[in-house]
């Protein structure tokens, strides 16, 4: 029994574990190879309500929990664990609207990013503003009644389908964060998808924002305010891709001990030696591990508000730190055929290094909960 979960979630998991085992298995490699569609992957999601599990029903959403919404990322997660990069960007949006938004920006993009009518994305970092995120150079310039925002963010997850964007940058006052809806913006431009290692389903672009004029009312939070909310969508993100790292955590032990159970040498199977027993143990206890610190910081966005910050940091940093050591492991049990492309190993590997660093690197995790010990 895990702790945090109601009968209704534990429901909810089975549910959710069904349909990525019929709906997203058999697309899971196409999906990081870009053979299958992403976007029409996300609307078909959309219309089976998995964009909005946590948005509020009065929204058009499924009302559930966040931790609802973490465990279907997990159950993805065990086939494509990109997913969980794309999902991580539009659940964090939801989370800042339903906490810091007005009853009318609720009202009017709630229903759209439930339906994955409109995606969300998080444009924080820039070229110069990486784990220093405040110091970004976007800028928001007052004009009357509005901003104009001129600058370029870099690794935009979704940039390229994003209708609802969170803006960072900086205005005269002070930060400033902004709610820039490119529907009716023009001038918002996303770039290529950048080519890197690992969680390759999402995508992740460069954005330009020439002259974008937002109004006031779409500035969600100023100065320290600003801060609050970038750091609390942060948060957000971190516990969704880390319940990807949960779910690919699942597939390789499930795939080690099926290995172990049926490969022979020195005429047994290899599950009888203590050696491949040893890796086992530690795969099951480590990710269990994991497992359990990330539906702790789901839990506590809902129910431990003041201590969700640190269980987010402690579980990004955990869970990517066990899916670097295990996948690794889980390539070992399986000999050569781990290095396979018809397996997903291979793929798991190199996703679960991207987890170090995209949304926050470890060492950011680290001087975030050195800061809260407060030495
Ligand atoms: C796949 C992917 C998806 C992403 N998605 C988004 C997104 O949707 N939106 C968005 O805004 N950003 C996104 N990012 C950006 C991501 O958040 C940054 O890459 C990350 O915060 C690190 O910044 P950086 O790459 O510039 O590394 P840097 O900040 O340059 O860090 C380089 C190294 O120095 C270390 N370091 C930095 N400062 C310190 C310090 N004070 N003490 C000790 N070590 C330190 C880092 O830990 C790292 O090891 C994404 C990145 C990737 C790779």
């Amino acid at each position: 029994m895990n702790t945090f979960l109601s009968p209704n979630q534990e429901a909810l998991q089975q549910q959710y574990g069904t349909f990525a085992n019929e709906v997203v298995a058999p697309i899971a490699a196409d999906l990081a190879s870009h053979k299958t569609c992403l976007r029409e992957f996300l609307q078909s999601l959309g219309q089976k309500g998995y964009m909005g599990i946590s948005v509020p029903r009065e929204y058009g959403g499924q009302g559930q929990s966040f931790l609802a919404s973490v465990l279907f990322v997990e159950a993805i997660g065990e086939h494509e664990a990109g997913l969980g990069l794309t999902l991580a960007s539009h659940q964090a949006v939801i989370e800042v609207l339903k906490k810091f938004g007005t009853d009318t920006q609720k009202s009017r993009y709630l229903p759209l990013l439930a339906r994955g009518e409109v995606l969300g994305t998080l444009a924080f970092t820039e070229e110069q503003a990486g784990t220093d995120v405040f110091a970004v150079r976007t800028e928001a310039k007052a004009t009357g009644d509005s901003f104009e925002l001129d600058g370029q963010k870099v690794y935009v997850v979704n940039g390229e389908m994003a209708g609802l964007h969170l803006v960072l940058a900086k205005a005269e006052s002070g930060l400033g964060l902004f709610l820039v809806d490119t529907g009716e913006n023009g001038s918002v431009k996303a770039g290529l998808n950048r080519s890197r290692m690992g969680l390759k389903s999402a995508r992740a672009n460069d954005v330009k924002y020439n002259a974008v004029k937002v109004s006031c009312e779409a500035q969600l939070g100023q100065g320290k305010n600003a801060e609050t909310i970038t750091s609390f969508a942060n948060d957000v993100a971190k516990v969704v891709i880390s319940a990807a790292a949960i779910g690919l955590l699942r597939s390789c032990l499930k795939l080690s001990v099926e290995h172990a159970r049926k490969r022979e040498q020195f005429g047994t199977n290899i599950g009888q030696f203590q050696g491949i027993q040893w890796k086992l143990a530690d795969m099951l206890t480590e990710s269990v591990g994991a497992e359990l610190q990330v539906h702790r910081a789901a839990w506590a966005l809902e129910e431990e508000t003041e201590k969700f910050a640190t269980y987010a940091a402690m579980s990004k940093l955990l869970a990517s730190k066990v899916a670097k050591v295990q996948t690794g492991e889980a390539i070992q049990v399986l000999g050569a055929a781990g290095l396979s492309e018809d397996l997903p190993l291979e793929r798991f590997y190199r996703d679960a290094k991207a987890m170090e660093i995209c949304l926050g690197t470890s060492e950011a995790q680290k001087i975030q909960l050195v800061t809260e010990l407060r030495i």
